[in-house]
């Protein structure tokens, strides 16, 4: 019976978001959460209502690129009130559930169903336009969990130009198709950079990899993001890059994917 409530309690949640955006990647480090937080931020400044939900309770990473920190406000004992980031963006992480963030954790697969099923049906999220969701890298417990309890989520997949994250991406893909998911398409990190004294453009990792890859799954690729010393500047300070007023390279090319999207 309680499932059966908690069923409904996340149907009515579900109800009243748009559209639900599960941003994913086969490998770590190749920049998913900067691209999850930036898309959810891009998308907030351009007036819509906008939700981030951070399902990764090994490597939390968004409260630290949100510059947020501390424990979610618990109402009458189970409405969960999530962090106001800005007026139209709202984040809840899993990291609100550990006491101390830089504990390593032991969680088994039922533990996380179980509270990612909670920030969906005990989390204040009012009417959003747009539920942007981290995951951690790969295919785990969270992502089938997510898939489940959110299945019209549409995935957005990260990866940079290099073969091995690519031959992460394909897993990933492979893994969507089994689970019947809807892909929004692939979107290529870390894409070229800028030099800053000649403006020539380096391929450090390679390029059009992602595009290619979209194009031999018949996906839509939704754009290249290039590598910029901006993005890790604002995450040192715990602001999105698309919300610092500095015009870059790459705050250029994140509007222009919240756009696509
Ligand atoms: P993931 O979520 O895939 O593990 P992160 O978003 O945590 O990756 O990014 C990993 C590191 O790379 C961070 O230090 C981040 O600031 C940096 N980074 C991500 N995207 C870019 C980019 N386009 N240009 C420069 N640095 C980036």
């Amino acid at each position: 019976a309680a499932q059966a409530m908690q069923d409904e309690l996340i149907k009515s949640t579900l109800a009243r978001i748009r559209y639900k955006l599960f941003v994913m990647s086969g490998k770590g480090g190749v920049g998913k959460s900067s691209v999850a937080v930036n898309i959810a931020a891009a998308l907030s400044t351009m007036g819509y209502r906008v939700g981030i939900l951070d399902v990764d309770i090994h490597g939390p990473s968004v409260p630290g690129l949100l510059g947020i920190k501390g424990q979610l406000d618990v109402d009458r004992g189970r409405i969960i009130r999530p962090k106001q980031y800005a007026e139209n963006l709202s984040v809840v992480s899993m990291e609100s559930l550990l006491k101390d963030p830089d504990q390593a954790v032991l969680w088994r697969g039922p533990m996380k169903t179980s509270a990612i099923r909670q920030f969906v049906a005990d989390v204040s999220w009012g009417d959003l336009d747009f539920l942007v969701i981290d995951s951690p890298p790969g295919t785990g417990d969270e992502h089938m969990t997510v898939l489940k309890t959110i299945p019209d989520a549409l995935c957005v997949i990260v990866t940079t130009p290099q073969e091995v994250s690519l031959a992460d991406v394909r897993k990933a893909v492979n893994f969507l198709q089994y689970a019947k998911a809807g892909i929004l398409g692939v979107v290529e990190n870390m894409s070229g950079l800028i030099c800053p004294h000649c403006r020539e453009e380096i391929e450090l990792f390679k390029k059009g990899g992602g595009r290619e890859l979209a194009e031999r799954y018949g996906l839509p690729f939704l754009g290249a993001i290039p590598l910029d010393p901006a993005t890790v500047v604002a995450s040192d300070l715990g602001k999105p890059v698309v919300m610092l007023s500095e015009e870059t390279p790459v705050k250029a090319a994140l509007m222009q994917l919240a756009r696509t999207i």
